[in-house]
Formats: structure tokens, C-alpha cells, sequence
């Protein structure tokens, strides 16, 4: 069986979904693995480490003539969707909630199988090793700690020096989900003085355990579906907006994490909420993104400076940010899952598999067709 992964091509994407180590494994495994040259060169994985693991490198052509099974990070550019071709196998976080879904419905309809990460049943234990979503959640969160404290004007711990004293960094976390623990963690051993927020009332335990405060406010929503906490209504998300205002305003720093899978991301800091912060304070939108983000005015990959001296950063593309550890923790996702649709060797995709069923995107079923009334043989 062929297995390839290509150059990733989104805009600003330095991830590669296969690193040297894990092709050993693959090879040893009787994979035959193929690279298009450059594939991991941003993540710092020369085509010559991949070729000493035992994988081919070749022409973007080649690899998608040769491949069963082509293994992507985000969702491959329509130019090269429109060259897969009926039984080829694509895996990757093809963005498959929301609107975006229909273009992979098309894809599907055209006969590729299409498995797609992020609809992965996350909370199946079988399923942790293909968590994709959680591994680059992690690495946001890490990295969003480091980068608000970069941005800051000031020492992130407690200094005591012969120059005076200075006091720790004040951190507020919306959102404790994997990134929000993350940013939690790394902001504590950083040495801020760190606060958590989340609408799941379950979040609590998790934030307090890691040493940081815990936010209170009058709205609280259960965890729904796959454990991803319901989108508020308006009346409510209005309430959280005022409540989280009076609190946000007396941070240094908020890191916010709040997701809708697919959907638009709820505002957290409204306007009125960045105007009353301290000149100097930091905010980073990991949510920030083509449908908006947590934050009144952050805008993707920027870093914008409000008239109040507050310094906003649009910062959902972390994980592409940190490539080679990504990538790493990536390639060990994708490849669970490829274990999980291969048997002795080859594709073997059963849909009553519950990690598989989930996963894949397939075309919808033929309509059927009511018989007309009156035609001979039927009543
Ligand atoms: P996410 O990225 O979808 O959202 C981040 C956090 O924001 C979540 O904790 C969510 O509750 C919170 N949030 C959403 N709307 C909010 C709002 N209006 N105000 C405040 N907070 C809001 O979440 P995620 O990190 O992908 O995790 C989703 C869920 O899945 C969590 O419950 C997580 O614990 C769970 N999970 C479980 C496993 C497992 O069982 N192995 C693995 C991964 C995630």
C-alpha cells in the first residue's frame, strides 16, 4: 500500500503530515511512503531525512499517480482535490463541519474516500491516539501563553531584584478545553497568576487542579455533543458578555479558546470590555479566523494596537506556528488512523467501525425514488 503526504499549501502552513520517525515506522510496517519533494522542509524535515527513513521523494505528479492513500494536515487546495482520483483515500482535518462540509460531500460523491480528522468521536478512548484536534490544541495553548507573555511590557513571574520588586502577570484563560488547560499550564509555569473560565461547569475541577482560580458567572451550559460545551443564546451570551466584562478588565492577560465546531466562534471581549483594559494588557484570540473569533476586533495572523494601548493578537494559526513538534504529534494521529481502515496490507474501511463511521465523509445516499401511482405492479 502507497501512502503520501504533499506540500501543504495553505497560506502561512509549515506543517508536513509525516516526520522522518514515523515513516521508519510505516516502512518497517511494510508501507511503501512517498514525500513531494519540499513536503516537510518548513517543518525543518530536509527531503533527504525522509529518503535515509526509507520513503521516496518525487513530483507533486508522481506522488498522486502513485498513491492509495494520500495523508494531508488541513484540506489539500482544489487543484489538487480535483486531481484525486475514485478509490484514492484522503486523511486529514479537512474541515468538515459547517458549510465547508460541501465541497467534501463533492469530493465524496466523485468516488474518494474521504476521512476527515476533526469529526473524529474524541471521547472513545480507542480514539486518543487519532486525536488530531487535541495534539494541535495543545500545541496552541502552549503557544499562546508564550506569545501573550512576549507581547507583554512587563515580567510574567514575581521578580524580587536589587532593582525592586516586581509583581507577577495577572492571566485569565476563557475557554478550558485541551487548549485552554495548555495555556492554563504554561502561563502557571511561567510564573503568572493564572484564572480559568468555562461555560461547563465540569471545567472547574480541571482548571482548579492545575493551581489557577476558577471564574464564575451566572451562565453555565452542560456539555452536549461529543462533549463540546452548546452554543449560548443571544439573551444568554449577552448576560456572559456583561459578567466576564466586569472581571476581563482586571487582567493583565486573557487567552481565549472558545470554539463552536463549524460554526461562527462566540464573542467573549466585546468592544466595551477592550476599552476598559489597562494600557499595556494583552489579548490572544486562538479562535480568531476566517468566521471571527472570540475577540471584538482581532483579526487573523495580526497584532493590532488599540487606542487604549491594548495589543490584540489574531492567533488561531499557533500550530502551524510551532511545525516541527506539531507535525510530530500530527503524524502520529493520522497514522492511527490509517491503522485503523488497513488490514493485512490493504484498505479495509468498515462503516460500522465506530472511530471509521464517524470519520468518513460519504456521499449521500441515492435518493429513492417513490414509485409513481398507477404504474402496473405496484399499490
Ligand atoms: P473547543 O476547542 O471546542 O472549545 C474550547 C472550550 O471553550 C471548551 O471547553 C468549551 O466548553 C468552551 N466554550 C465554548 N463556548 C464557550 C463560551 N461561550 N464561553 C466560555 N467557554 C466556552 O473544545 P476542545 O478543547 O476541543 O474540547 C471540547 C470538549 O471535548 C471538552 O469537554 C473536552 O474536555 C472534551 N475532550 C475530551 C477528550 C477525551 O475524552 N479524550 C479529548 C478531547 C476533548
Amino acid at each position: 500500500l502507497t501512502v503520501a503526504a504533499l506540500v501543504e499549501r495553505a497560506a502561512g502552513e509549515q506543517r508536513v503530515a509525516l516526520v522522518p520517525e514515523v515513516v521508519t515506522r510505516l516502512v518497517a510496517d511494510g508501507y511503501e511512503v512517498l514525500l513531494e519533494s519540499g513536503a516537510g522542509a518548513r517543518a525543518f524535515h530536509p527531503d533527504e531525512a525522509y529518503v535515509a527513513a526509507g520513503a521516496k521523494v518525487d513530483s507533486l505528479d508522481a506522488v498522486l499517480a502513485a498513491a492509495d492513500v494520500v495523508l494531508a494536515v488541513r484540506r489539500p487546495e482544489p487543484a489538487v482535490l480535483d486531481r484525486l482520483r475514485p478509490g484514492q483515500v484522503l486523511i486529514g482535518l479537512l474541515d468538515a463541519r459547517g458549510d465547508a462540509r460541501a465541497g467534501l460531500d463533492a469530493l465524496a460523491g466523485r468516488g474518494v474516500v474521504v476521512l476527515s480528522l476533526d469529526l473524529l468521536p474524541r471521547t472513545l478512548s480507542r480514539a486518543q491516539t487519532m486525536d488530531a484536534l487535541s495534539s494541535q490544541a495543545s500545541v496552541a495553548g502552549y503557544r499562546a501563553a508564550l506569545v501573550a507573555a512576549e507581547a507583554f511590557g512587563r515580567y510574567v513571574p514575581m521578580m524580587i531584584t536589587a532593582a525592586g520588586t516586581a509583581r507577577p502577570a495577572t492571566v485569565l484563560v476563557l475557554g478550558a478545553g485541551v487548549a485552554g488547560l495548555q495555556a492554563i499550564g504554561t502561563a502557571r509555569r511561567l510564573g503568572a497568576q493564572v484564572s480559568g473560565y468555562d461555560v461547563r461547569p465540569a471545567a472547574r475541577e480541571e482548571v482548579t487542579s492545575l493551581g489557577a482560580g476558577f471564574l464564575r458567572t451566572s451562565v453555565t451550559a452542560g456539555a452536549g455533543e461529543g462533549g463540546y460545551a452548546r452554543a449560548l443564546t443571544p439573551e444568554e451570551q449577552a448576560v456572559q458578555q456583561a459578567e466576564l466584562g466586569q472581571q476581563i478588565r482586571t487582567f493583565d492577560v486573557v487567552i481565549t479558546t472558545a470554539q463552536v465546531p463549524g460554526g461562527r466562534p462566540p464573542v467573549l471581549v466585546t468592544a466595551e470590555t477592550l476599552a476598559a483594559m489597562k494600557p499595556g494588557s494583552v489579548v490572544v484570540d486562538l479562535a480568531s479566523g476566517p468566521l471571527g473569533g472570540n475577540v471584538d476586533g482581532s483579526v487573523p495572523g495580526q497584532r493590532v494596537l488599540t487606542d487604549g494601548g491594548v495589543t490584540v493578537i489574531g492567533a488561531g494559526d499557533l500550530p502551524a506556528r510551532m511545525p516541527t513538534g506539531a507535525s510530530a504529534a500530527y503524524a502520529r494521529n493520522v497514522t492511527a488512523l490509517l491503522a485503523a481502515v488497513v488490514r493485512d496490507g490493504a484498505l479495509a474501511l468498515d462503516p460500522q467501525d465506530e472511530v471509521v463511521g464517524a470519520v468518513w465523509v460519504r456521499p449521500a445516499e441515492p435518493a429513492v425514488v417513490p414509485a409513481a401511482a398507477g404504474v402496473p405492479g405496484t399499490d
